[in-house]
């Protein structure tokens, strides 16, 4: 019997409720937090305690937490286990319980109420936190070729540049062991990583030192999508009931079949099914479509959507109007599916898919001028390469007058390009973007959108460029 989503959600709150945690509501996705452009882990509405800002309300508390990471935008669909949006469940002491109770419990959580077979578990610490390697192994009973030291990229969580931080220790499920001993637990293909235990002792400040919290606090997160995969026995996230549906009603308006589909045509689906959970929460909490901060990542999401609807043959409403939307069709489904995420969802719903509506059918009109034009710009760079006998290459300028002038996104004009064998001179775009950036600077207050890191946003954000589009599949400052 299929163990759903939304009962592998309530068993973990519950657990924790069990336990003494008070069961607390998602905070928005757009947090209070004036450093971080979006909430990327459960912690966030939690870190003025953490750092001894606000005093606690609670000693400890449980939550379910609607996250995005626009740092994995490049992973959706490559990976069988990053999502835009996802949910992290979490389990948080204010200076109560600390390192033994985090570990003992989520191992009872993992091994026992979610029946996780033991051997099947690997963990990894922190490479010189011999007291947690001492817990796993000593009381819990974790043999030692399963427990990895690993260093500060995988085991030192920091929520930002700066910030409440600390070593973690995380469980990984093995989907392969037979294969024996392995070194490798990144290996996406073999072990999967759910659940991260954040000891959370320090606060690490601009000129990089960590300096001791007041008192020591635990912070996790286990990715329900990740366990829901896991319990369901599918391939990836993608294929678990939490997501699987919108996939269903892409299939039905592109007349297409997910489980004949080649790894292309998948990844496509896969796209669609994560990026419009992620616009429609995003929109839900009150973010509108436009050119800068939040804004342009909602924007950046649908017209992704928009653009690999097309390529699945996607035409208009999907239902037979060609001048119609088709993300309200698909929003409708994730809406029906979201109700225990979100309680708001349904009253928000008529705001949600007229956004989406209008937005998409914007994008469209762009899309269509800078398809004709880019059609024309490829056409003679293919001709000219084999008159000079030479590779055809699009040029910066060409590439950034799509984007300046039509709005036309660098990724879309490159993936284009790609299919038609044509590179792009991605140096000098990036000059002319530059170039732009400096102009621009002149005239206003300039962030970097690095989604999650912390320090490079200033206050200001309504007053801000868009910087372009490369900076926000800016690598993740966001470790382990
Ligand atoms: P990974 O190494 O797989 O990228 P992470 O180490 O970046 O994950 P954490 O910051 O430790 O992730 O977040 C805690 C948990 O949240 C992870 O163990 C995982 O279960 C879940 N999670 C993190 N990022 C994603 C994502 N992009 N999509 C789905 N679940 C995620
Ligand atoms: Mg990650
Ligand atoms: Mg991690
Ligand atoms: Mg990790």
């Amino acid at each position: 019997s299929l163990v759903s989503g939304n009962s592998i959600r309530r068993r973990f709150l519950e657990f924790y409720a069990s336990r003494g945690h008070k069961v607390l509501p998602s905070a928005s996705l757009v947090p209070e937090d004036p450093t971080v452009l979006l909430t990327i882990a459960g912690m966030l509405q939690f870190k003025p305690i953490f750092l001894g800002k606000e005093p606690r309300q609670v000693a400890c508390a449980t939550t379910a937490q609607r996250c995005i990471r626009t740092n994995d935008v490049e992973n959706v669909g490559q990976t069988s286990r990053h999502h835009t949006f996802f949910e992290m469940l979490g389990n948080f002491s204010f200076g109560d319980y600390f390192k033994r109770e985090a570990i003992i419990w989520a191992w009872e959580l993992t091994t026992k109420e979610f029946e996780l077979p033991p051997e099947r578990l690997w963990v990894s610490v922190f490479k010189d936190d011999d007291e947690a390697f001492s817990i796993w192994h000593n009381e819990v009973g974790v043999p030692v070729e399963r427990i990895k030291r690993m260093g500060e990229d995988d085991n030192f969580w920091t929520s930002g540049v700066t910030g409440p931080c600390g070593p973690c220790s995380e469980i990984y499920y093995d989907f392969l062991p037979e294969r024996g001993y392995s070194d490798d637990l990144g290996d996406d293909s073999r072990f999967i990583e759910f659940y991260n235990l954040v000891f959370m002792q320090y606060n690490k400040k601009e000129d990089g030192s960590l300096e001791p919290l007041k008192q020591k606090n635990i912070d996790t997160g286990l990715g329900l999508e990740r366990m829901a995969r896991i319990l369901q026995k599918v391939p990836n996230n993608y294929e678990t009931d939490l997501i699987y549906p919108i996939i269903e009603k892409a299939e039905e308006l592109a007349l297409v079949s997910y489980a004949e589909a080649d790894d292309r045509v998948k990844t496509y689906l896969k796209v669609i099914g994560d990026h419009m959970r992620a616009v429609v929460f995003l929109i839900s909490d009150g973010v509108v479509p436009s050119n800068i901060g939040r804004g342009y990542v909602v924007r950046r999401l649908i017209r992704r959507v928009v653009r690999t609807g097309r390529l699945l043959g996607i035409n208009g409403d999907g239902k037979g109007n060609p001048e119609g939307a088709f993300l309200p069709e698909l929003a409708d489904k994730v809406i029906e599916l979201s109700t225990e995420i979100d309680p708001d969802i349904k009253t928000r719903a008529p705001r949600i898919l007229e956004e989406l509506k209008r937005e998409e059918l914007r994008f469209v009109q762009t899309l269509e001028r800078g398809e004709k034009l880019l059609e024309q710009l490829l056409t003679s760079a293919l001709l000219s390469a084999s008159e000079n006998g030479s590779k055809p290459c699009l040029s910066g300028k060409d590439a950034f007058l799509l984007y300046d002038t039509f709005g036309f996104p660098v990724e879309i004009t490159t993936e284009v390009a790609e299919e038609r064998g044509v590179c792009i001179d991605m140096n000098a775009f990036d000059i002319e973007m530059e170039n732009q950036r400096r102009q621009s600077q002149a005239a206003h207050s300039v962030v970097k959108l690095a989604v999650e890191n912390a320090s490079e946003l200033t206050e200001s954000i309504p007053d801000t460029e868009f910087l372009g589009y490369d900076t926000l599949s800016a690598k993740a400052t966001v470790k382990g």
